[in-house]
Order: structure tokens, then sequence, then C-alpha cells
């Protein structure tokens, strides 16, 4: 059967490359072009944008991008035996694609873009989370991206826009919408991808903040939530023992009680307790 881009479907081009799945490169492919086309769509408008895709595999996604409209494709990927595959991409959208073969935490990626910048990826599950923590962690703000359409486990996906009092709020939370307006936009079953996973996994859409919602420290933001969250169910004024014996007074100074636990407070009360502490 054809395809809309006349490339071959994603089981012949594994089958002719012998795309056999590998375990440690967390390689699930999205092989139905429909799927992979509503995820690109999901970023908004590509085109005029690079797009920086982590992980391109058999290029299911990459395909995807291309045809919605991206301006320029950047797609990072470590499994060598990918690259005649995306060669065959590149040679259907002359120019438009440029693969880089290596490890996108090792790369300088922002070296290889021109903004306005979108990053989308199906992210590999053992590194996502560490791709999404620095691309929120640049220390000039705003970043070099405008968004991040970003696949995960559904379990992160619920940790980054989860709301206080809830059970996936935390650090992750905090540090997305700290800087950015975050949503689950899809969520997918095991059955959508090849080989299928053990659990469901969800897009989410990280928009950029002109400047972060509150004002405050990065570093000390960062410091007291990582405190406060790994004793999550003791009270602050015991999990932040450690910032000094004036801590309880600087709680109170904020409005906070200090018998209050991490998972009670928002993002605008955290922000202030960096600035008194700062
Ligand atoms: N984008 C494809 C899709 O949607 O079908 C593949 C997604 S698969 C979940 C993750 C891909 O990331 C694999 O192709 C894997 O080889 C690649 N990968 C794993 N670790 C990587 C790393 N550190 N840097 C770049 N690519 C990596």
């Amino acid at each position: 059967m054809g395809t809309i881009d006349g490339l071959p479907p994603l089981r012949d081009v594994i089958r002719t490359h012998d795309l056999v799945a590998k375990k440690q490169l967390g390689q699930n492919f999205l092989l139905d072009l429909n799927l992979t086309a509503k995820i690109a769509r999901s970023a908004g408008d590509l085109t005029g944008c690079d797009v920086l895709e982590v992980g391109p595999g058999p290029g299911g996604l990459t395909r995807g991008l291309l045809a919605e409209g991206a301006r320029r494709v950047v797609a990072v990927e470590k499994d060598a035996r990918t690259l005649p595959a995306l060669a065959e991409i590149a040679a259907a959208y002359p120019g438009r694609l440029t693969v880089l073969h290596g490890d996108a935490l090792e790369l300088d990626l922002a070296a290889h873009l021109t903004p306005p910048v979108k990053i989308v990826a199906n992210l590999p599950y053992n590194v996502g989370t560490e791709l999404l923590i620095r691309w929120l962690s640049p220390k000039v703000w705003p970043p070099i991206w405008s968004s991040l359409t970003l696949m995960f486990q559904k379990e992160v996906a619920e940790r980054i826009v989860a709301k206080p009092r809830t059970d996936h709020y935390g650090r992750l939370a905090l540090l997305a919408q700290w800087r950015c307006d975050a949503r689950i936009v899809l969520t997918l079953p095991p059955e959508a991808f090849t080989p299928a996973p053990k659990v469901h996994s969800a897009v989410v859409q990280l928009t950029a903040l002109p400047q972060p919602r509150f004002p405050c420290d990065f570093g000390v933001l960062q410091r007291i939530t990582a405190m406060a969250f790994n004793q999550r169910r003791k009270m602050l004024r015991s999990s932040l023992k450690g910032l000094g014996p004036q801590v309880e007074a600087q709680l109170d100074a904020v409005g906070i009680p200090p018998t209050a636990r991490a998972e009670e407070i928002g993002l605008e009360q955290f922000c202030a307790l960096a600035r008194q502490i700062a």
C-alpha cells in the first residue's frame, strides 16, 4: 500500500534494514504514519521552524514532521543501524533533514539549530527525564526552543503536569511549570508501539513562558524543592532543617506553616521561600 510521502511503509523499512528493536536503547517504535502525523500536528505550526528530534529510529515521526512542513528537521540518533533508513528520508526531502549520529546527551545540539526552534520527540525512556531537565535548565531564559512536544511514560507525563496535593506532584512539576505551560495532549496504549512496552505513554506539550512565572533564583529553587520532596511526608520545618536554624522563621515570613508538607505547597509559595532564603 502506498504512503503519503511515497516512501515505504515503516514495517517494510524495519524489515529491509533489519531494525530489530534494542531494549537498552529504549526502542519502542511508532509504525502508524497517521499517528506520527498527529503527534507532529500537536506541536502546532512547524513551517518556518527548525525541529530538533531526538531518537528518530526508523523515521516515523521524522516523516510526520517533514510532511507537516517543518523548515528543517535535525534528528539525533545513537543507533548507527538506522542511518541508511534515515538517509532515504533525507533524499525524499532534499535539504530539509540533517541526521546527527551520536548521543543526544553528549552533542552540542544548539550549534546545529537556527531559531525559531521546536523540539519534538518520542524519547527513549532511559534518557527522557534527563533531557527534559536539561532543556528546562539553560542559564539564559527564554531558551533557544519555543516548545517541547515529548512522549514519555504516562507516569512521567503526569509528574510534569501535576498540581499540589496530588500523588504525582513534586520537583519535576515545579521545575516544568515555573518556566512553561505544560499539558498532556495525547495518551497512547502500549499496543501503539512495536514492540509494545509494559506501560501507557503520553505526549506532553510544554510552551516556554517569556519569563519564569514567579521571580527567584533557579539554584535555590532546585535546592529547596530537592530537600522538601526527598522527605515529602515530613513537615517542612523538619525536611528543610538543613537550611539552618532560621528556617522556621523564613517559612513564617512567607506565610508557609512550618508544619505543612511539601506536597501542599504551590509554586508561588516555593518561589517566595526561595527569594526569602536567597
Ligand atoms: N522516533 C522513533 C519512533 O517514534 O518510532 C523511535 C523512538 S524510540 C522510543 C527512541 C529512539 O531513541 C531509538 O531510535 C533509540 O535508538 C534512540 N536513542 C536512544 N538513546 C539515545 C541517545 N542517548 N541519543 C540519541 N538517540 C537515542
